[in-house]
């Protein structure tokens, strides 16, 4: 049986892993990871993250092809194929802070590559990395290597938390880039050979290995500056009467734009859009490219806007203050049908109320208490960020509280913030909610879920994204 090993046991190393073992049963697929934690809950019935069909494909296939370990070393040196999906977040200290990626994981993990390694392998990056990143593993393989042929390849993931699972079932592409050399090419052929049992080979796209690297940042970046435009027209929509619902329509129907990505909200989240960008800001200034920097670093500036636009809408909206009033919070994950809360746009409006004294309530149907808290109590600015988020003193903390059900969360409440597009928030008894409220009861609907004329009928003061104001 071929072995392959993959590094890195999480969004993307665990769903991605536990696919190719379900559509490659000839294949024995190990996933390794140095936490423990997340191994053993893995090999549980609570697996770690939260994934539309992630636990079925696990279930279906561990202990048969599929298995989870923390025993690194000794996968890493059985396998012939090793994909890195260690996490690459952006550096916190040190030259490029802010900015660059870290690759402290990355180059670890390149390292116990080069000391365990027995035999010739295929190194697979799967995690995004700084253009040129192949060289530098190179390097360290090669400078470590007892005879060993090593060839790099990139092949990033594109799949999308919340929809993994059909991502990796039915990809729009697979980006595989390599060497024009025989060993390139051969290498090449060999990570084919795996995706060709279940994705077409149309789609199955080869370019060199800076392309590749290049192009999921690039992708990341033209996803997140589509919100950011169509967030930059929201604002231009509320002071104009204009709606941005409708302008989506509008720009939706040219086949030219087309229509995902187009929904006005609060502002993107997740681990990606905004470390990616900020990388390639880095490495645009790195080769004296200020202008093309500048450019990209907009789409992050425009978020924070959004996010920080919003806080303040809040807070005008309700008197100019909203000091021991209590604010519920529905929805603190990043996007629906996810768990985490990685730079989640949740994070900055929640201290953002916080810090004019609002009392929260906060409901999320897959988040945890602990992650709230976590999330909450950090200081986690990467950037020169206009809302500006203090870890929050003991008092606020008390200021927080975590709850069960969105019933619980707004009763009693003045005033209620969607923050994450949760199909059951869009079919709430908001007659009953209202109620239960102070009133006057505002809304305010950052994912533009709700139908403001209905709410509007039942009582209460409504705020959309791009959309004209209750007068
Ligand atoms: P993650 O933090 O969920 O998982 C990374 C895992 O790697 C962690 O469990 C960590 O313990 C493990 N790890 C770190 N160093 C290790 C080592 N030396 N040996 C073994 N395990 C090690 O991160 P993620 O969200 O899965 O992202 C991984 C990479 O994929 C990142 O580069 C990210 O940018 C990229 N990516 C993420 C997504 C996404 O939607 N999350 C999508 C596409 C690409």
């Amino acid at each position: 049986m071929v072995k392959i090993c993959g590094i890195g046991a999480g969004y993307v190393g665990g769903p991605t892993m536990a696919v190719i073992a379900l559509k490659c049963p000839s294949i024995e697929v190990a996933v390794v990871d140095i936490s423990h934690s997340r191994i053993s809950a893995w090999n549980s019935d609570q697996l770690p993250i939260y994934e539309p069909g992630l636990e079925e494909v696990v279930k279906e296939c561990r202990g048969k092809n599929l298995l989870f370990s923390t025993d690194v070393e000794k996968h890493v040196s059985e396998a012939e194929i090793v994909f890195l999906s260690v996490n690459t977040p952006t550096k916190a200290r040190g030259l490029g802070a802010g900015k660059a990626a870290d690759l402290t994981y990355w180059e670890s993990a390149a390292r116990m590559i080069a000391d365990v390694s027995q035999s010739n392998k295929i190194i697979v990056e799967k995690s995004t990395v700084p253009v040129r990143t192949a060289e530098a593993i190179e390097k360290i393989l090669a400078h470590n290597s007892k005879g060993i042929n090593y060839q790099i390849l990139s092949n990033p993931e594109f799949l999308s938390e919340g929809t993994a699972i059909q991502d990796l079932l039915n990809p729009d592409r697979v980006l595989i880039g390599g060497k024009e050399s025989p060993e390139g090419q051969k290498a090449i052929q060999a990570l084919k050979d795996i995706y060709a049992q279940w994705v077409q080979e149309d789609k199955i796209i080869t370019t060199n290995l800076w392309s590749a690297e290049l192009s999921k940042l690039a992708d990341n970046a033209f996803l997140a500056q589509r919100i950011s435009s169509i967030n930059a027209m929201s604002a231009l929509c509320e002071a104009t009467g204009a709606e941005v619902s409708q302008v989506s329509l509008a720009l939706s129907k040219n086949t030219k734009i087309g229509s995902k990505f187009l929904n006005a909200s609060v502002g993107f989240g997740g681990s990606c859009f905004q470390k990616d960008i900020l990388n390639l800001v880095y490495i645009c200034e790195g080769n004296g490219l200020s202008e093309v920097a500048n450019y990209w670093k907009q789409v992050i500036n425009v978020n924070d806007y959004q996010k920080n636009r919003f806080v303040k809408r809040v807070i005008s909206s309700m008197f100019n203050t909203v000091s021991g009033k209590k604010i519920a919070v529905l929805g603190f994950a990043f996007k629906k049908d996810t768990s985490d809360t990685r730079k989640t746009p949740a994070i900055d409006v929640c201290k953002g109320l916080l810090g004019d004294e609002a009392r929260l309530s906060i409901y999320d149907p897959r988040v945890t208490e602990d992650q709230i808290q976590r999330d909450l109590s950090t200081n986690n600015v990467e950037w020169d960020h206009p809302i500006h988020l203090h870890p929050l003193n003991p008092t606020m903390v008390k200021q927080v509280s975590i709850v069960r059900d969105a019933y619980e969360a707004t009763k009693d409440a003045h005033g209620i913030c969607i923050l994450t597009e949760w199909d059951e928030f869009k079919t709430l008894d908001y007659q009953k909610i209202y109620d239960d409220m102070q009133k006057p009861a505002f809304i305010f609907d950052g994912r533009n879920i709700l139908n403001v004329g209905k709410l509007r009928e039942i009582g209460f003061i409504v705020y959309s994204i791009g959309k004209p104001l209750d007068s």
